[in-house]
């Protein structure tokens, strides 16, 4: 995807990293478990093991110092992937303000993007202590995407290059969470979760299939920008995130119940419906009954 230079004025870019004790992470969600299943692929390591590192590694209180504050400018230069992800925010911004504007929503509130700046535990802003092993990941509490880069650069060096898209669709999949906290549908799909503990996993996966939908939106209002091979790639990307294709390739047995983001065949059908360019239709995907 060909993406225009990010605006500063149009991104909010701070950094997490080091500080003190504090809570243990609580709010991590999707991404956490994407990065531990992509990791799984990867890296051949049980996706199991690597969540429960990631669980488990907020116990203990790391005392190290903030970074020195960087701006904007410079976090956002600070490597090749942190340029394409300022890239991608920013048109997201514009993207998705437009169709708020367009649907007669003002006031729509940008998220914030960190990047993680240190190796080890960091304190999020409302999600409490997080590890920089978990990847990218969005915090609903302080309307913030998490990112370490150097998860790409790990998954570049081991899997060779899967294309950006398979990159943006990462960042645009949690700028759909964001889009959720923002519409109410994350708070939504939560009340019904607490009312309807035994269909709480098949609403979470529809909330993840709808934020595969809110990416594939994001980029076919940036058709223009669309090089050959990116809808391949996003369709790749997706085909290789399915439970079923995570459960088969650890060796288990296919078990829906323990689906969280969807099958192969309906993350690419979601990332498709999003492609076709209405958002309406991935708003469709929670409407519950
Ligand atoms: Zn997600």
């Amino acid at each position: 995807m060909r993406l225009n230079p990010f605006d500063t004025s149009n991104i909010k870019v701070g950094s997490a990293g080091g500080g003190g004790g504090g809570r243990r992470a609580g709010g991590v969600g999707c991404g956490t478990i994407v990065i531990a299943l992509i990791a799984a692929l990867v890296f051949g390591v049980d996706p199991m093991e690597t969540l429960s590192t990631i669980e488990g590694s907020s116990a203990g209180g790391q005392q190290t110092s903030q970074s020195t504050e960087m701006s904007e400018q410079e976090l956002c230069t600070q490597n090749a992937y942190a340029t394409e992800t300022c890239n991608a925010l920013s048109s997201l911004n514009t993207t998705w303000e437009q169709v708020f504007a367009e649907q007669g929503v003002s006031g729509f509130q940008q998220p914030s993007l960190n990047f993680i700046t240190d190796a080890g535990n960091f304190n999020t802003g409302g999600c409490g202590r997080a590890s920089s092993a978990v990847g990218p990941f969005y915090c609903p509490a302080d309307q913030t995407i998490y990112i370490d880069t150097s998860f790409y650069q790990q998954l570049a060096q081991m899997a060779g290059d899967g294309g950006d898209f398979a990159r943006l669709y990462v960042v645009a999949h949690e700028y759909g969470h964001h889009i959720q906290t923002v519409t109410g549908i994350s708070a939504a799909i939560r009340s019904a979760q607490a009312q309807n503990p035994r269909q709480s996993n098949q609403l979470q996966v529809l909330m993840e299939l709808q934020a595969d939908c809110y990416a594939g939106v994001w980029a076919a209002k940036n058709a223009s920008l669309i090089e050959r091979g990116d809808f391949e790639e996003g369709m790749r990307a997706a085909a290789s995130i399915g439970d079923d294709t995570l459960q088969r390739r650890a060796g288990q047995q296919i078990n829906p119940h323990a689906f969280t983001h969807g099958t192969s065949q309906q993350r690419m059908n979601a990332l498709k419906l999003g492609f076709q360019g209405d958002d309406r239709q991935c708003d469709a995907i929670t409407q519950i009954r």
